[in-house]
């Protein structure tokens, strides 16, 4: 168990000022061009990748942190740079933790690798949870797969909506129900390898924001996958049927423990996106002149400031605290939601206040506070949205079923 400090070590420093250089060089100046563009920005994540930001190796070095630091810190440089390319460049890491979250040992050394492919031939993994009908009920996924004995194969059909890399990734991880009786305890999480017949992108999603990130609906039409695609393993699925069926309980949910351990990195992405818009208003309210004085010589304006500059150091030391308790002891009063809670709404607020501070220019897409602010609501939806995130809090400090 490491102790909770907030004093970077030497490495995690090393990091944080290796990523903020490629977010200031690399990540900041493509921005504009590839929200525009609204495509996903392979030169970036390919030069991240030689670079060794995206790849195995770096969530390796994150994850092997004791003090779980490593990874937020590291996440709120990407994000401050941009978020869309941000998710671009994040968006492999849901895969990885669903892998890594239900698979075997086997499992996770065979196909995380797989999900980023090489500096020099990068790959995409795609975390498939969410549906037309089913995004925070995630109890009530229709997707279903069922097993094929005779040839020892799963064989998955349904629709998944608001994928991220959807359809572009090369490994999919589907969550898919087994037995929908039992709902969220009877769903189990699939590998879907590249170029797997059956499964093929559906529509693009034109976005708000994040729009350099691919996200796009996933359709499962007959996908048949070896019986070993199953993460975790049949024994293990059926053992958990079994106690579903009963005790009526079954030990977790897949896709909610994936989620649960993933929240304070959202938060860090969110505190980046912040970061970045009260870091550019700050220094235009110094260079900015009305009345003949910089508009931040009044307090209307500083005072804005000073409750940004609270609120994204509040939000950084939830996203610590939090990081820190999944990796030494785990959440207990729902801090992982907190922290994630918290910055998303904070980024919000922030983004919008710094266009305010810019006035008619902080409107326009001159400036980058406006995509800042399209950037930043994201973070209220996805990975469980505002009010879930109030709902895990709620039941864990009350200890009651609150709907
Ligand atoms: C850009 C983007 C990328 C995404 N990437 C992925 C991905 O990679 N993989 C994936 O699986 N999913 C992904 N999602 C899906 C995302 O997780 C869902 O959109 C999200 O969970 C919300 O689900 P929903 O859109 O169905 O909203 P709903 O669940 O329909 O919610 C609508 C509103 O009702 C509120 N609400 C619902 N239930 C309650 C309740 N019990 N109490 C109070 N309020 C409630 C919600 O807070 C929200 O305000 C992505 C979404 C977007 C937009």
């Amino acid at each position: 168990m490491a102790d909770f400090s907030l004093t970077l070590n030497e490495d995690q420093l090393q990091i944080q000022s290796w990523v903020h250089e490629f977010a200031a060089e690399v990540i900041r100046p493509a921005a504009h061009e590839w929200d525009e563009r609204e495509e996903f920005p392979w030169p970036v994540v390919q030069e991240a990748a030689k670079n060794g930001l995206y790849g195995i190796d770096f969530l390796m070095n994150a994850i092997s942190d004791n003090s779980g630091l490593t990874l937020p810190v590291a996440v709120e440089e990407i994000f401050w740079g941009d978020a869309g390319i941000g998710m671009a460049i994040m968006g492999t890491a849901l895969a990885a933790a669903g892998i890594s979250g239900n698979g075997t040992p086997e499992q996770v050394m065979e196909w995380v690798p797989q999900c980023y492919g090489t500096p020099d031939d990068v790959k995409l993994g795609a975390f498939c949870v969410s549906e037309p009908d089913a995004g925070s009920d995630v109890s009530s996924l229709r997707t279903r797969a069922v097993y094929d004995q005779a040839t020892d194969e799963w064989v998955l059909n349904g629709t998944k909506a608001w994928i991220t890399n959807g359809g572009i990734a090369d490994v999919h991880v589907v969550v898919a129900a087994v037995d929908p009786e039992l709902k969220g305890r009877g769903q189990a999480s699939f590998i879907v390898p590249p170029n797997t017949k059956g499964l093929s992108q559906g529509q693009k999603y034109k976005k708000h924001g994040i729009r350099a990130s691919h996200t796009a609906e996933v359709v499962l039409d007959d996908v048949r996958i070896p019986g070993s695609l199953l993460l975790g393993g049949k024994e293990k699925l059926d053992a958990k049927l079994a106690r579903a069926k009963e005790r009526g309980h079954s030990g977790g949910q897949p896709a909610m423990a994936t989620f649960e351990a993933t929240r304070p990195t959202v938060g860090a992405q969110a505190l980046g996106v912040a970061r970045a818009a009260y870091e550019y208003a700050l220094e235009y309210a110094k260079e900015r002149h009305a009345f003949g004085k910089p508009i931040i010589m009044n307090q209307a304006i500083a005072f804005k400031l000073a409750n940004m500059a609270v609120e994204i150091d509040a939000s950084r030391l939830l996203i610590w605290r939090a990081a820190w308790l999944a990796r030494n002891g785990g959440f207990k009063n729902g801090e992982g939601s907190m922290s994630k809670y918290k910055a998303s709404e904070t980024a919000v607020r922030v983004t919008e206040d710094a266009i305010q501070i810019l006035g008619g220019y902080g409107y326009t897409r001159e400036y980058p506070v406006e995509r800042w602010h399209r950037d930043a609501k994201i973070h209220t939806i996805f990975e469980g949205t505002s009010e879930i995130q109030q709902l895990v809090i709620a039941r864990a400090i009350s200890g009651l079923r609150i709907e």
